[in-house]
């Protein structure tokens, strides 16, 4: 196969995100923004593998000299059992959304939970609302919870509470995460007050539905995150602005800065995060 050649005179090395839809994707344009900031000769594409056929896509696009994969929707529990390796964060979400080829195998991590902390730390500082010490509602018993556990806890809140309507497998989720003993476990109906940060990262956006939680709950936090992201803001963000949460905030800026540590871990360099940011808002805003 023959390599690309960047002008300085070095091999462009390939990554790729994969997933299943993959077109909306916009970690190429993230990616290829961090590569002009710093310099690395690097070629970043969005690939489409077939539902029943992620491993075999993995294997051939490092079979063509890729040299990592983000890995999206519905692949990174595969993910996880694809690799050679995994990192210490990938084991404690049991899933892998960065994939890096080594002369040993595939190498897994997974930086979704770091990256929500990064963007927790940086609105903090700008609204002061610092996370660390702070109480936390966490809704949500699926992938993006389990894996933000783990770094919500590492960046030192005072108390995590994980809310879900199906409050056993908001058990079984908190006993995967080796944290049983840190995490409180409620059900909507029994929530409490006293959170400093709501987070969403439950799909409800996708269905435009309301999460069940109180509007005294709401108005007490200053601030309320939704993991997803789009061009309007979701039922759940505009429930808290309507409440009177004093920020809401949606996971555009968790998406970078999981890319960044992705990219971190790739080239060794990490990338600025804000003027990244601030662009893809300029462009949802023009849209
Ligand atoms: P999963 O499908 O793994 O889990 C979704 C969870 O949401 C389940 O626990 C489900 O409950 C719960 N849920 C769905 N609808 C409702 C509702 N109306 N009320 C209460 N609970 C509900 O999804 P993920 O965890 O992978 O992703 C969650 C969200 O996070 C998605 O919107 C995704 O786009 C976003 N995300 C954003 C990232 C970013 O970089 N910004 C990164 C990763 C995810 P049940 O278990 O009962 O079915």
């Amino acid at each position: 196969m023959t390599r690309a050649v960047d002008p300085r005179g070095g091999a462009i090395e390939r990554y790729a995100v994969i997933g299943h839809p993959v077109a909306h994707s916009l970690s190429p344009v993230i990616h290829r923004a961090f590569a002009d900031e710093t310099g690395e000769a690097i070629d970043y594409v969005a690939r489409l593998a077939p539902l029943d056929g992620f491993g075999a896509s993995v294997e051939a696009f490092m079979a063509e000299g890729g040299r990592g994969l983000n890995v999206t929707v519905p692949f990174k529990l595969e993910a996880f059992d694809r690799c050679t390796t995994a990192s210490v964060r990938a084991r404690a979400a049991g899933a892998v959304n960065c994939m890096t080829a080594t002369p040993g195998g595939i190498a897994g991590d997974n930086t979704d939970g770091i990256g929500l902390v990064r963007d927790l730390e940086r609105l903090g500082e700008m609204h002061g609302i610092p996370l660390a010490g702070s109480n936390v509602l966490l809704a949500g018993a699926g992938g993006s919870a389990r894996g933000v556990i783990g770094p919500l806890l590492d960046a030192g809140v005072a108390r995590l509470t994980l809310v879900a309507r199906d409050r056993a497998k908001a058990q079984a989720l908190v006993h995967s995460t080796q944290s049983a003993s840190l995490v409180e476990v409620s059900s909507f109906d029994d929530l409490g007050a006293g959170h400093d940060l709501v987070i969403n990262a439950t799909s409800s956006g996708l269905t435009d539905a309301s999460l069940p939680i109180a509007r005294h709950i709401l108005a007490s936090a200053s601030l309320a995150y939704d993991l997803m992201y789009g061009d309007r803001p979701t039922r759940f963000l505009i429930d808290a602005q309507e409440a009177g949460t004093r920020v809401t905030a949606d996971g555009l800026g968790m998406l970078v800065e999981q890319a960044a540590e992705s990219f971190a871990i790739w080239r060794g360099i990490r990338p600025s995060t804000a003027p990244v940011l601030a662009m893809l808002r300029a462009t949802r805003a023009a849209r």
